[in-house]
């Protein structure tokens, strides 16, 4: 995010806007997706891809944005910061009942933001299959609805299989296939435009591994 001008730029965005690129996986650190507007959570100080998506309404002029977090935990940050956003559909799979506790099902927005926010708690111990399963129940057609004219993903990895915080056991085959849908979305919705930003990820092989399969997938 350099400044230029006085001006913050969003690096990644302004390619991916500007057609310089098709889709951007950004390998950031710090995590953001816990991080609310006005204070740091759960490892994260700023949260990326509200940034990104706020940035794509205010600089760009877009409308219709999708997030979708697959990170292992629900992204309450994010949550927070679009609960009442009629024009930001936020998607968040995560492992229920762990940190930080938030992300029920019944949370489906608020006021002109009621269901914007989709929240798919999924089972401790459960695999790939499982979330795929609710993805195709789910996902898919809230996306479908919203029409998205641009796709963010929160793309944690802590969901792998061997993730010493994390506690489900997706393998790197779950993150590519999760990947495809939404490489499928942005086709279909966005003109392809679609940038991804790491989230969580604890293993480091693990972590590199899913990262990997992700980043293949992002570029079929
Ligand atoms: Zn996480």
């Amino acid at each position: 995010m350099p400044a230029t001008n006085g001006m913050i730029r969003v690096t990644a965005i302004d390619a991916v806007m500007a057609g310089e690129i098709a889709a951007a996986f950004c390998a950031v650190r710090p995590p953001g997706h816990h991080a609310t507007a006005t204070r740091g959570m759960g490892f994260c100080v700023f949260n990326h891809v509200a940034v990104a998506a706020r940035y794509l309404q205010a600089r760009h002029g877009l409308g219709r944005i999708a997030i979708i977090d697959w990170d292992v935990h629900h992204g309450n940050g994010t949550e927070e910061i679009f609960i009442g956003n009629p024009n930001v559909l936020y998607v968040s799979l995560h492992e229920q009942n762990i940190y930080p506790h938030t992300g029920t099902a019944s949370q489906r927005g608020r006021g002109p933001g009621l269901g914007m926010n989709l929240n798919i708690p999924l089972p401790g111990n459960s695999d790939g299959a499982v979330a795929l399963a609710a993805w195709d129940a789910q996902v898919a057609p809230a996306i479908q609805a919203f029409e998205p004219e641009f796709l963010l993903i929160s793309a944690g990895f802590d969901a792998r299989i061997g993730d010493p915080i994390g506690g489900l056991r997706w393998s790197d085959e779950t993150f590519a296939e999760m990947t495809r849908r939404c490489v499928e979305y942005a086709e279909r919705w966005s003109q392809g435009r679609l940038v991804s930003v790491l989230e969580g990820g604890y293993h480091p092989q693990g972590l590199a591994a899913a990262a990997v399969a992700h980043v293949l997938a992002l570029g079929q």
